[in-house]
């Protein structure tokens, strides 16, 4: 592969040198200087001395990834494969939980490699593409996936800018394809997923925990609302761990078929649960005329969002959105408030869940808080790696 040199400026050599694994896009006063996407970088700060190796790929996060802190270290397949066999072997206990057959197998720039992600669903494995530039080295990955034992199929999904290419090719990369939905199981409980099927599989496994918290410590009993409820995965939690009914509310019409599979399932009878494609705005407004009020509500909204009618960004607007929820959630009632959002840290997050609380004159407790599962490993010093922010609030009065 073609390796180029590049001085970085001095703040982003010492800031690489400290652990940070990405490589700012302002980190060279001028881009071309990083070469074709998918190039090798040899990195050296302003005196010529060498920081890291790494490579150019051009994602929201920076202008590509450190691949080693090693002068010597060539990146090549046995790179790839021994980054892949050492995730793998990290993922042993989850190789061999029988409960749990969906996981993280490999996460990125906390596994070594930015810009790639592969997910092991009951023995098909789907790798993620971040960037044209690591996309440009699949081959390496394909083939470090075939002399591992067990993988059944391999499928891909390209989450880039195509910019008009690759758009004849589906997901299906090689191996025995299996027919779709695929079930697997998490913590004992079943899941629909198809590899095979856009950009998203029907549930987000970094929400693993939280749907075990739901289902073990906080559904019996309450009446739920879950909103953004995409294929209704939290519903199927509460619903198992006996809450005394769910409410799954999101815009996208594929989400009742979705919601409805779930259900069916997992042996629950989907007919006495309630799936409504709304706008969940449009769904408060409804709630508060009805006087609905909910025991609890499950509150996992994309980072950003564009409807018909209006903009979201978590950013932004998370405490006017669970100001709304507040509206509809009764006297001592529980709120899971969750964000994906990578531009801010749970400081931040506390910060927007007290706003809300303040505006709407109540007292609330943050029971516990969630961060990413143990499958979805981020490195020291990568802050924006450690996205996943999850509270689960008690609304005391
Ligand atoms: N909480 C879900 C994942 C949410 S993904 C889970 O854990 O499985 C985000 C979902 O929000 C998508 O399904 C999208 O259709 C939905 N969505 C986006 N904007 C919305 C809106 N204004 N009203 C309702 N749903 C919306």
């Amino acid at each position: 592969m073609k390796t180029i040199s590049v001085r970085v400026n001095a703040e982003a050599a010492g800031a690489i040198r400290a652990g940070q694994p990405v490589i700012p896009k302002d980190s060279v006063r001028d881009m071309s200087v990083f070469g074709a996407e998918g190039t090798l970088l040899r990195l050296e700060d302003p005196n010529g001395k060498y920081v890291a190796t790494g490579y150019h790929g051009q994602q929201n996060k920076g202008a590509g990834w450190v691949l080693s802190r090693n002068e010597r270290e060539t990146i090549d397949r046995e790179f790839f494969s021994r980054k892949i066999r050492e995730a793998a072997d990290r993922r042993n206990p989850f190789f061999e939980n029988p409960d749990t057959t969906a996981f993280r197998v490999f996460n990125g720039e906390g596994d070594g490699i930015g810009g790639m992600t592969i997910d092991h669903y009951e023995g098909h494995w789907m790798v993620s593409w971040y960037s044209e530039g690591i996309y440009s080295m699949r081959q390496y990955v394909y083939e470090s996936l075939k002399e591992m034992p067990g993988v059944l199929s391999v499928h891909e999904k390209k989450r880039f800018d195509l910019k008009g290419r690759y758009m004849e090719q589906d997901d299906f990369v090689s191996g025995k394809q299996p027919e779709f939905p695929l079930i697997v199981k998490e913590n004992g409980m079943n899941f629909a997923v198809d590899l095979n099927d856009g950009a998203m599989t029907g549930i987000f496994l970094d929400q693993r925990d939280v749907r075990k918290a739901i289902r073990d410590e906080y559904a019996e009993g309450r009446s739920v609302l879950n909103t953004f409820s995409y294929t209704g995965a939290f519903s199927v939690a509460a619903a198992i761990g006996g809450a005394s009914g769910t409410v799954s509310v999101d815009l996208a019409k594929r989400s009742l078929p979705k919601t409805i599979e779930q259900f069916a399932v997992n042996g629950i009878d989907y007919e006495a649960q309630d799936i409504v494609v709304m706008d969940v705005f449009d769904y408060f407004r409804y709630a508060r005329r009805k006087e609905l009020e909910f025991d609890l509500v499950v509150l996992d909204p994309p980072s950003f969002a564009r409807s018909k009618k209006r903009t979201f960004s978590a950013a932004k607007d998370y405490a006017n959105l669970l100001e709304d929820v507040l509206a509809i959630t009764a006297k001592g009632g529980i709120v899971v408030a969750s964000t994906n959002h990578a531009g801010f840290g749970m400081k931040k997050f506390r910060t927007f869940i007290d706003k809300a609380f303040q505006a709407s004159g109540r007292k609330y407790r943050i029971l516990k808080e969630y961060r990413l599962p143990e499958d979805f490993r981020t490195p020291r010093n990568s802050p924006e790696s450690d996205y996943l922010k999850v509270a689960v609030i008690k609304a005391d009065s």
